[in-house]
């Protein structure tokens, strides 16, 4: 199967800025899709979640000012159970364009996405902000 991860399309006007923190800061987008939190086969059964932990979802979102695309996944982590405050967890993934983000979105997991996508893209974890932008150089 052909390797649908995303790889050297056009950067978003964010990645411009120093850092991450600050790209968000100035990252304005709206929301083009919503892909809610399952793909189900056409069977009716579920596929895959579109996100890891105990909640999330996942969308596909346009920057305002550049055009660019990304698919937006958000996952949150109860940790009650572990006796630590639940962490939330949100991934921007660009992508070349809302085909391409609707097809990561049938042909991924939230799991296999993270762990799977080799293009540009920014996270946060502990709301600290963090992209790979120097390793995708
Ligand atoms: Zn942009």
């Amino acid at each position: 199967m052909k390797n649908q991860i995303v790889e050297n399309v056009k950067p978003c006007c964010i990645f411009s800025y120093a850092d991450a923190p600050t790209a968000i800061k100035h990252f304005e987008y709206e929301v083009l899709e919503n892909f809610g939190k399952i793909v189900c086969n056409e069977d009716g059964t579920i596929k895959h979640y579109t996100y890891i932990w105990d909640r999330g979802g996942r969308s596909a979102v346009r920057c305002k000012k550049c055009g660019a695309v990304f698919v937006y996944q958000w996952t949150e982590f109860d940790g009650y159970y572990l006796g630590k405050s639940d962490e939330y967890y949100e991934n921007y993934f660009l992508v070349k364009d809302l085909d391409e983000a609707i097809l990561l979105n049938n042909n991924y997991s939230g799991f296999k996405l993270e762990m799977g996508f080799k293009g540009l893209k920014v996270w946060t974890i502990d709301d600290v902000w963090h992209w790979n932008k120097e390793d995708t150089k």
